[in-house]
């Protein structure tokens, strides 16, 4: 018999780390359990991260893409139209997602258990509830997975009215004329072309010379050239000094070189930090990293027996299927299973209008590694399919290592770029080469025929000696 409150593993948190980490616990036939303080499970991704700003990026999409239709389909949005307009079925979303996960713990029999949980010691959860109450519980394996919120600094103080967050840029009444947004990263860079789409001034500002900065030099220049061309404009080598509503309509800027900038709105993306205050740390004696990230061994055990950590909470890649993968593997470790094979190959997705997609080496980490490349290029300006989405901008660059055509990596910004880059990971999964593209029937119109332009131009480039029906099929493009 059970004893009330004892588990095999209990995760504190519900987003996709703390989720899938109960999950596959309770898959191997242990008792398991999720503390969550919120209403909803499903943590930040769910109410506040990808899947809400995801959907307004949808509405932003569909909006530039009717402003650019025919006349007769031509839509003007109001100056004052409500966000609340746009984010229209957000809620709805949230909710039938909400209710799946839920449905999807109990299952496989996971408790799910209301209240903010406070660790005790390596073995005991206090949880305490809203209306005052607590419980204990307890297991001799625990999983962090308390996430981020987002980083404020102190020259910066967000009121969340006109100088906001990631998390309260949603709750925003209407949309602004103007918006000036602090940061480069991929926060930053999705909300600000998200709002240049919608009509929006949009200028983002901060140090780093490039927009982001960890992508190729390719993609990242063509990002910025797509956000000016939407009106955006980017401030390089701009530090803050103070932002502060000016007590009647907008937020002035001061920058360290002295000028002044105003817009209606700021929004405030300096990265994110984990969400450890207030778990009881101070009791423990737990590792934490110089970026104050929960420290963890490539089992992601923690410096505490026992306890192991997954998702935003260990830091980057800060991604939700990084999270999710991050949870199966510690509950496995935790419970001494054998771990997966380890994923090689993670994608890259940038959710900016237009978005951006890569898998694999880049042109930059081969030439690094010294490995002889050919770089085969398809313009979407050339897939029938883009034309059709109204979308024709943007390109895929397959990486091929030259004499094998052998596929390496794969590089794309435009319509579906983060779906269209998963052939491509398989590719390199199974180790196929550009070939693979060219003799394989793909449905058409798709925009994977992109995939079979840049095989042909790997070809053209003497990657590797071609078969007779390949130059006969080349001389047909
Ligand atoms: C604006 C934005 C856009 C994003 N877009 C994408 C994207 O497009 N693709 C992508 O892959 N990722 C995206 N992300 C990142 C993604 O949301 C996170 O990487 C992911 O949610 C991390 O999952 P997690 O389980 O570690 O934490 P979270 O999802 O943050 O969940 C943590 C949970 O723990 C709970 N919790 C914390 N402390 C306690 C406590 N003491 N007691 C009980 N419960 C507690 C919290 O309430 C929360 O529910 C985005 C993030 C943001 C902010």
């Amino acid at each position: 018999m059970p004893t009330p409150g004892a588990f095999d593993l209990i995760c504190l948190g519900s987003g996709p780390a703390g989720q899938k980490a109960a999950i596959q616990a309770a898959k191997a036939g242990f008792s398991a359990a999720v503390i969550e303080r919120e209403p909803q499970v499903g943590g930040s991704c769910l109410l506040s991260g990808t899947i809400p700003s995801k959907a307004l990026r949808e509405q932003a999409v569909r909006y530039r893409r009717m402003q650019g239709s025919a006349s007769s389909l031509a839509v003007e949005l109001r100056g004052d139209a409500p966000l609340s307009a746009l984010l229209h079925g957000v809620d709805a979303v949230i909710a039938a997602q909400d209710r799946y996960l839920q449905a999807q713990l109990a299952r496989n029999q996971v408790e799910l258990i209301r209240g903010r949980g406070v660790l005790l010691d390596a073995g005991r959860i206090e949880v305490r509830r809203l209306d005052g109450s607590s419980r204990v519980v307890q297991a001799p394996r625990i999983v962090l997975a308390t996430g981020s919120r987002p980083r404020h600094v102190p020259h910066v103080q967000v009121d969340h009215e006109h100088i906001l967050d990631s998390d309260s840029i949603l709750s925003l009444s209407y949309l602004p004329r103007s918006l000036i947004v602090f940061g480069s990263g991929v926060i930053a860079c999705e909300y600000a072309s998200i709002f240049a789409a919608l009509g929006c001034s949009v200028t983002l500002v901060d140090k780093a010379a490039e927009p982001l900065g960890f992508l190729d030099s390719v993609l990242r220049a063509s990002f910025l050239a797509a956000f000016q061309a939407m009106g955006g404009q980017y401030r390089a080598g701009a530090e803050v000094r103070s932002a502060n509503f000016d007590g009647f309509s907008q937020v002035e800027v001061r920058l360290l070189s002295g000028e002044v900038l105003k817009a209606d709105i700021v929004l405030a993306a300096f990265g994110r930090i984990a969400n450890l205050d207030g778990i009881g740390l101070d009791k423990l004696n737990l590792g934490i990293t110089a970026r104050g990230h929960v420290q963890v061994n490539e089992r992601l055990e923690t410096t505490i027996p026992g306890i192991f950590a997954a998702g935003d909470a260990i830091g980057p890649p800060a991604l939700a299927c990084a999270a999710a993968n991050q949870g199966r593997r510690a509950a496995l470790a935790a419970l001494g299973l054998p771990p997966p094979a380890a994923a090689s190959l993670v994608p890259t997705g940038v959710y900016t209008i237009p978005e951006i997609a890569c898998v694999g080496l880049t042109q930059s980490e081969a030439a690094a590694r010294k490995i002889d490349v050919v770089v085969g290029r398809a313009d979407f300006a050339e897939v029938a399919r883009s034309h059709i989405a109204g979308e024709p901008a943007g390109f895929l660059l397959l990486i091929c290592e030259r004499g094998s055509a052998r596929v390496l990596g794969v590089q794309a910004i435009g319509e579906g770029a983060t779906d269209l880059v998963h052939l491509g990971q398989a590719a390199i999964a199974t180790a196929a080469t550009a070939e693979f593209f060219i003799e394989q029937i793909f449905n058409f119109p798709t925009m994977t025929e992109a995939y079979r332009i840049a095989a042909f131009d790997v070809m053209k480039q003497g990657a590797m000696p071609q078969a007779a029906h390949l130059k006969l099929a080349h001389a047909a493009r």
